[in-house]
């Protein structure tokens, strides 16, 4: 024991067993060199195969870190996703992809944790991804807040990733679906989307899924559930939720007006004749009814042809799509276009360049300046 030790007071004999010992010197500051490059290290990306592997494993922590470089903005992380995606591609494509839509309060979590929690009690894998308008101006998501889906996020056969927060609805819709293909290559044979029932994001998730299902409610009317004509005629099915309790007999009912009215709609190129059935979310009945639809929906629809048809087609919206956005972006950001858009907007406004010549002239810069 130093001369030191021997001033602690619990050093005494008396304080059988214990020692203390002299402290240590203070470390210079903290945020020193060799912290800085510790915590580079663990923020250290994998390389591209380590991912593909990962995932091709099913292992949920690396498919996650994956999926937050497809998120991430930044180009290093675009690149190597873009490689990991193009790794995972032959893998995937072999789920159902299901969108749910339907207006806030319908029960999409709690539907989504009734009809997920029958696949994988049937030991299926299920991954849940949203597309949410919302969540760039909230910062949140419909999905974040995972006590709305308890039992699936504990559920080692379901994946629950909330809606990516960053972008255009046309940039989020594109990474859902690079989302998508991970998922599949990671094992997942079913995939939920969702997203709520009011705005284009239905489009968005019509154009990456198989099937599409409404989630609606009894007694009231559709203007005020806000969802629009066009998002019933893209429904292969509508399913009345909350059918329990004193509103059953409401919801039969409203079973039967609605399959009046899409009687009436137009037929589709799928030649599936979209269904209305009734569910309770909560109390899990009218489940396996509404599975049953999408299996008939995928055995109908891959017999004559139209499941890949639609995928392909899929493929090839969202190749025209990202060059679409890309070259909109490129053009909008180059420096020397926002400044002579701005002089150019101006003559616009006060009539002295017609918005023809104004565009033209702009977009003639822009083709010079490559
Ligand atoms: P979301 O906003 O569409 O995701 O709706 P939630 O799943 O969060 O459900 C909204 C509310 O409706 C919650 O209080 C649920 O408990 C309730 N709910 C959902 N499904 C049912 C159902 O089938 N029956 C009844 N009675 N209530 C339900």
């Amino acid at each position: 024991m130093s001369e030191n030790n021997k001033h602690h007071i619990e050093n005494d004999p008396k304080y059988k067993g214990l020692l203390v010992n002299e402290g240590v010197e203070k470390p210079e500051a903290v945020n020193n060199d060799s912290i800085q490059r510790f915590l580079k290290k663990k923020r250290k990306l994998l390389s591209v195969d380590e991912y593909v592997n990962g995932i091709l494993d099913g292992d949920i922590t690396l498919l996650s870190k994956a999926v937050t470089l497809v998120e991430s903005s930044k180009s290093e992380h675009q690149q190597i996703a873009q490689q990991v995606i193009q790794k995972c591609l032959p893998h995937s494509g072999k789920s159902v992809r299901i969108g749910i839509t339907g207006v806030p309060g319908v029960g999409k979590s709690t539907f989504i944790e009734a009809l997920g929690k029958y696949l994988t009690n049937k030991g299926e894998k299920l991954a849940v991804l949203a597309i949410d308008p919302s969540s760039e101006r909230t910062k949140g998501s419909i999905l974040g807040d995972k006590t709305r889906m308890e039992e699936l996020a504990s559920d080692s056969n379901a994946y629950i990733r909330p809606s990516p927060s960053a972008g255009s609805l046309g940039g989020v819709a594109r990474k859902t679906r690079e989302i998508i293909i991970l998922c599949e290559a990671a094992g997942y044979n079913h995939i939920f989307i969702e997203t709520v029932g009011v705005g284009q994001s239905e489009t968005a998730v019509h154009s990456m899924t198989d099937f599409f299902l409404l989630l609606m409610l009894a007694g009231a009317g559709d203007e005020l559930q806000g969802i629009k004509r066009g998002i019933m005629e893209m429904a292969d099915l509508i399913t009345i939720n909350k059918a329990d309790g004193n509103n059953l007999e409401k919801a039969e009912m409203a079973k039967v007006q609605y399959k009046n009215a899409i009687h009436l709609f137009p037929s589709k190129d799928s030649g599936w004749a979209a269904n209305v059935l009734t569910c309770s979310a909560y109390k899990k009945t009218g489940i396996d009814a509404i599975w049953d639809q999408i299996e008939k929906y995928r055995e109908q629809t891959i017999d004559n042809g139209y499941f890949f048809r639609k995928r392909n087609e899929q493929s090839t919206y969202w190749m025209y799509e990202t060059i679409e956005e890309n070259l909109k972006r490129n053009f909008y950001d180059h420096p020397e276009i926002k400044e002579k858009l701005k002089v150019l907007e101006n003559y616009v406004l006060t009539d002295q360049m017609s918005s023809f010549i104004a565009a033209t002239e702009l977009l003639n810069t822009y083709a010079k300046l490559k």
